[in-house]
């Protein structure tokens, strides 16, 4: 049997542009040929970008959203089209059965009143995970709407401290405090487990180490100084991708520092920016653009 290296085929597969909203046959037709045994467990997760730092992450059961609800580009940065944030909305594959939206900041390019808002009235099982000082008005600041304020939870804590492990419904998840722009920031670490299960179980069939670990760096602005105080929690698990702001993209020792075997780089200006090479980074720049990681492959 032909057996597959699971870096080889992430830098692969991280290299193709997929349009917006990949139908089944799209995302069928990229994963590898019938080299893999047919009990494989679940190949792929999928990181759909829809503007700025919005991601949708999804794998196996779990499927979460970070930053992907708010208004505003401030004139530089990409902005979700209205028909993305329609079909999030409406809850439309690929954005159907999200458990959960977080956000970094309470930025106006990370985080906006209104579309939080419409999101959780549309979707009232949803939760949305917040810094404790989202859910404050007052200097400009505007909290969700009232009524759906029961479904926003708030993070507190302060710069430099690492959240405990949480548990969510079907996945795991960190957050640690960075210093950014006077509001309360948070970076967040997600692990999706390929299938329910329980942590016995995996650890019966030999694929505990086989969730896909996701790190959200929102806007970290100082690198290493911001990062450095969590060096030693982000060792504890491997990082498959971390998904940084493109102004860390060249930043020498990140991808150590982070314990991380692939940067995407988020945010990216829509003109562009002259510190981005293509031939050594990768970076989200169109909404609805996709990347599949690909997990459980033999070695
Ligand atoms: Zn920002």
């Amino acid at each position: 049997m032909k057996t597959v290296s699971m870096i080889a085929c992430v830098v692969a597969v991280s290299a193709i542009l997929r349009p917006a909203f990949a139908q089944d046959e799209e995302i069928a037709g990229s994963l590898p040929p019938a080299s893999l045994p047919s009990d494989a467990l679940p190949l792929g997760g999928v990181i759909t970008y829809v503007g700025n730092e919005g991601v949708v992450i999804e794998y196996g059961p779990a499927k979460i959203a970070v930053d992907a609800l708010y208004d505003d580009g401030l004139g530089d940065y990409v902005e979700t089209p209205a028909a993305i944030h329609a079909a999030m909305v409406a809850g439309d594959d690929p954005f159907d059965g999200i458990t959960d939206v977080f956000v970094t900041h309470a930025h106006k390019d990370h985080y906006g009143p209104a579309a939080i808002t419409d999101y959780l009235t549309a979707h009232p099982d949803v939760y949305a995970l917040v810094p404790a000082d989202l859910k404050v008005e007052g200097e400009g600041r505007e909290t969700p709407a009232q009524p759906v304020l029961k479904q926003v939870v708030p993070l507190a804590g302060r710069d430099g401290i690492a959240s405990p492990l949480n548990h969510g419904a079907n996945f795991t998840w960190r957050f640690f405090q960075v210093p950014h722009g006077g509001r309360q920031h948070v970076v967040y670490w997600f692990a999706l487990p390929p299938f329910e299960r329980s942590v016995a179980e995996a650890a019966g069939a030999g694929i505990s180490e086989q969730d896909l670990t996701i790190l959200h760096l929102g806007d970290t602005d100082d690198y290493p100084e911001d990062l450095e105080p969590h060096r030693a929690a982000f060792a504890e698990h491997r990082t498959d991708v971390a998904l940084v702001p493109f102004w860390l993209l060249d930043e020498p020792g990140l991808a150590e520092l982070l314990n991380a075997d692939q940067l995407i780089g988020i945010h990216v200006p829509v003109m562009g920016s002259s510190s981005l090479d293509a031939d050594t980074m990768d970076w989200f720049s169109d909404p609805g653009e996709q990347r599949i990681i690909y997990k459980n492959m033999e070695d």
